[in-house]
């Protein structure tokens, strides 16, 4: 079995399909989903959608680019959602110097805000990452109690190296197929008990389907490709990433 810890059900392509969907994923072996926010009303509606699903969860959090639109209050919005049962993490936050939507500054102080909620409920977080990674390992040493996962990683494996000593695990992504992606000596290095596996669909869609819409039934060739490059059986891959989700976020 097969858990996609990234996906974003709540967009129209995939929220329209979405008894389809999760057929597709199920012959897949794709059978736990968590429905991932990024901003409150996104994570109104992941819930919604945890909640009328069994198997999926569901995650509250604004993503870096929403950072500047952050209303007064949005972190009293955060602790209502986390109070459902179906609502496992705060995510995803974090940092994106690569678009750099809303102002560094903006995304750091929402990203600590954030952090210190999951601190504060004893709660993983979700974090997005892009070329921000001393930064982001900067604020995450500020919070040692607090854990959860790099999601779609797509850094060096120093950085890499430096998540795992800060007890987070590592999630990746169809980027792990595409091309001369260097992610592939990243992936060799980290422990089969610190990997996770994710779509972040509607986005990322995996080889040979790259640029289509991406749907949660694609995190197989994701753990597939995995399994490939550590060169162990496919169920191995499979066994140690749902076992992963279930201790990270506590998933029965
Ligand atoms: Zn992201
Ligand atoms: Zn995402």
């Amino acid at each position: 079995m097969l858990t996609d810890t990234h996906c974003h059900l709540f967009y129209e392509e995939l929220k329209n399909d979405l008894k389809n969907i999760l057929l597709r994923a199920n012959e897949m072996s794709v059978t736990r989903f968590i429905c991932v926010g990024t901003n409150i009303e996104d994570s109104q509606e992941c819930l919604s959608i945890a909640e009328n699903n069994e198997n999926i969860f569901s995650s509250v959090g604004v993503h870096p680019h929403d950072s500047k639109d952050i209303k007064e209050g949005y972190t009293d919005e955060i602790y209502e959602l986390m109070e459902y049962e179906s609502m496992i993490a705060i995510g995803e936050i974090g940092l994106d110097y690569y678009r750099n939507i809303s102002p560094p500054e903006i995304q750091e102080k929402v990203f600590r805000e954030q952090i210190e909620i999951a601190q504060d409920l004893n709660r993983p977080i979700i974090f997005h990452n892009r070329d921000a990674d001393s930064d982001t390992i900067k604020v995450l040493s500020d919070y040692p109690e607090v854990i959860g996962v790099a999601h779609c990683f797509s850094s060096t494996l120093e950085t890499a190296k430096a998540f795992l000593e800060l007890g987070y695990y590592i999630s990746f992504s169809g980027n792990i197929t595409f091309k001369n992606s260097h992610l592939s000596e990243v992936v060799a290095e980290i422990p089969l008990d610190r990997v996770l596996v994710e779509t972040d669909s509607p986005y990322l869609s995996p080889e040979p389907f790259r640029g289509k819409t991406n749907e949660p039934s694609r995190v197989r060739i994701v753990a597939e490709k995995l399994a490939e490059i550590k060169n162990i059986p496919f169920e191995e891959i499979a066994k140690h990433t749902h076992e992963n989700a279930s201790e990270l976020f506590q998933l029965s």
